[in-house]
């Protein structure tokens, strides 16, 4: 689903959201505000997106050309923090869509080669779990099974996803980090959901 679509349905995150997202820009030093983010129920993935054009969203909100977004699914974040039994795999998906705008900070219309870009995305997720405490197993949950697929034409292999990461979570000082802890907003009364909507997943 293209950006402006997401648009349309788009919700208010949830506190959690915002706390993770704010952890995240601040690890990466991204500005806050600068980017808006929304959930989006039931799109199945997260995605960071640049507008070409300015836009008027239908509660009234207006966004310049080049505003930048970020569109998450709760449903996909909850599920992976249940198939992880951790946070840190959707913490790495949020950190991960920061670092596309991180990447694209100079090429807003992101005409490089896709891998490139996941790959300076997964970069700086990396980076941005190293300085929020995760260890070496917490970067690789969601990408250890290393030699299990070939990547496809959007995205790198898991051993390529994962040595990017890698690489970012050791140049910020990962292995230095031996504690694992999550970060203290991790609240477990304090989801994905958007706040004025609580929903059961299905
Ligand atoms: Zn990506």
């Amino acid at each position: 689903m293209n950006g402006y679509k997401c648009i349309k349905r788009a919700e208010r995150p949830s506190a959690y959201s915002t706390g993770a997202f704010n952890l995240c820009c601040d690890a990466l030093g991204v500005s806050r505000s600068g980017i808006t983010l929304y959930s989006v129920v039931g799109e199945g993935t997260a995605s960071a997106w640049v507008i070409p054009e300015a836009r008027q969203y239908n509660d009234g909100r207006y966004f310049p050309a080049g505003h930048r977004f970020i569109f998450y699914d709760p449903e996909f974040l909850s599920r992976l923090e249940v198939s992880y039994n951790s946070a840190w795999p959707s913490i790495g998906v949020m950190a991960h869509e920061i670092g596309h705008h991180r990447a694209w900070a100079k090429n807003p219309d992101r005409t490089r080669d896709n891998w490139d870009c996941e790959q300076a995305a997964n970069y700086y997720q990396g980076w941005a779990m190293a300085i929020l405490g995760a260890g070496r197993a917490d970067i690789e949950l969601r990408h250890g099974n290393r030699d299990k697929d070939n990547g496809s034409k959007t995205h790198p292999s898991s051993y390529h996803i994962m040595r990017a990461i890698g690489q970012g979570w050791k140049d910020a000082g990962g292995e230095k980090n031996t504690s694992s802890k999550e970060p203290d907003f991790l609240k477990p009364d304090l989801r994905w959901w958007p706040d004025e909507q609580p929903r059961t997943p299905s």
